[in-house]
């Protein structure tokens, strides 16, 4: 598969069946695996043999999805977990732990600030949040001597500033940390951070990937380029002795390609459980054999309604990361050629209150949490997603309390910005 282009991964990746086997992938949807021996059941939990035991760990509609995944972002070893919250915690929780430090962009998904300032703090890691327009050398001021892992988003929801990757990555690596990226908004079809310097990516695949609206999931995906073993004294996790597995090292066994994810796998998930349900993978799959097919169509749609609110005299400004003279502009036509996302932020004349008064007017764009759905929807983050924030802290993180996110469907662009228009001509 890694010769084809990104649409025929995203169409065929992950599964070949064989003669007389099913063309659609098969929902396991089974707890658990038979095995003839208990010696053979054994060499499983030793990690001696692969195979499947329990689906709390491992289930194989969900490797061939994380499969596909892993092929689209040209990643070495992948895995799907319950949402994109799961998936962005094991990521950092699998190399840092009670004592450690990790440098994140101040410009992140709400719902992952949450979780690493208010309980992820509480479990004893703590968090430097740093602009993501830092110059290098305040980035790399954010650095301790326990700093274990570098956090990004490649587009930040719903800031929707650019990650400039290249920058962290670089940061990351003269402190010998990786540097995660959560690359939801935009998605392995339209950047691929490995190709950056990037090492571990994560999703929340119950966006775009999924699509629909349909299931809530997460995916991690390793580059296999990270060489914990000259790091050896900062991730002891991957390369001493795991005694809950008869001492194996996991970095020796599994080597660079897979150690992150099969200590993931074999310790996160055990413990933790928070595995996506083979049920959802399926659906999941679904959603990525037409991704790089409505990416651009999200994206058509983004550009044509950024253009057009940024033309408009009820709208103070508008952030779109492919719209001319954006302030991440650059960065986009770096990192993202091909096009952003379908997610466009603006700011209403008017404040908080112009805002509030003008999602009542819309008719297509559904008041929802939800983003990167085939419907289009809205959301004003300052009394909902970012509630808990004080405006000092929503400033931090660009979204102002007069920000509008609107996350633009697969629609007609002419019915979205008719919609658009006359809710405006009602504030
Ligand atoms: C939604 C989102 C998450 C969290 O994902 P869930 O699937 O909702 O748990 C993480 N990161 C980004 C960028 C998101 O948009």
């Amino acid at each position: 598969m890694n010769n084809y282009h990104l649409g025929t991964k995203c169409v065929q990746g992950g599964y070949t069946p064989g003669n007389g086997e099913p063309r659609q992938i098969p929902i396991v949807q089974s707890t658990t695996f038979k095995y003839s021996t208990s010696e053979d059941m054994g060499k499983l939990f030793d990690l001696e043999a692969s195979g499947y035991f329990y689906t709390r760990l491992q289930n194989p509609t969900n490797d061939m999805v994380a499969n596909k995944i892993c092929q689209l972002e040209g990643g070495t070893a992948a895995m799907l977990t319950s949402s994109g919250q799961a998936a962005n915690f094991f990521a950092v929780f699998n190399i840092a732990g009670c004592g450690d430090h990790i440098v994140a962009s101040s410009s992140i998904y709400g719902g992952t600030f949450n979780l690493f300032s208010v309980t992820m703090k509480k479990m004893g890691i703590d968090f430097t949040f740093v602009s993501p327009d830092c110059t290098p050398e305040e980035l790399d001021a954010a650095f301790k001597p326990n700093t274990k892992a570098v956090f990004g988003e490649t587009i930040a929801n719903p800031a929707l500033t650019v990650l400039d990757i290249e920058k962290f990555a670089n940061a990351a690596h003269a402190h010998g940390v990786p540097l995660i990226v959560d690359n939801t908004f935009a998605t392995p079809v339209n950047c691929r951070p490995f190709e950056w310097g990037a090492d571990i990516v994560t999703h929340s695949t119950t966006k775009y990937m999924d699509g629909h609206g349909a299931g809530v999931g997460g995916c991690i995906v390793d580059s296999g380029k990270f060489d914990w073993t000259k790091h050896a004294e900062k991730f002891p996790g991957l390369c001493t002795p795991d005694d809950s597995y008869h001492g194996i090292t996991y970095a020796e066994k599994f080597g660079i390609e897979g150690a992150y994810i099969t200590k993931a796998t074999a310790q996160m998930m055990r413990d933790l459980g928070s595995i996506q349900a083979p049920m959802n993978a399926f659906i999941l799959n679904l959603g990525l054999e037409s991704l790089h097919v409505r990416m651009k169509r999200h994206c058509e749609n983004g550009l044509a309604v950024a253009k057009f609110l940024s033309g408009h005299d009820k709208i103070e400004f508008v952030s779109y990361p492919s719209l001319p003279g954006d302030k991440y502009y650059d960065l986009a036509q770096k990192y993202l050629p091909n096009g952003s996302c379908g997610v466009v932020s603006f700011g209403m004349k008017g404040g908080r209150k112009a805002a509030e008064e003008f999602m009542k007017h819309m008719n297509l764009g559904a008041i929802e949490t939800h983003v990167a759905d085939a419907r289009t929807c809205c959301l004003h983050p300052a009394s909902a997603t970012h509630r808990q924030m004080n405006d000092a802290e929503l400033e931090a993180c660009g979204v102002y309390p007069n920000l509008v996110r609107y996350s633009c469907g697969l629609e007609d662009a002419e019915d979205l910005i008719a919609d658009i228009a006359q809710a405006l001509d009602k504030v």
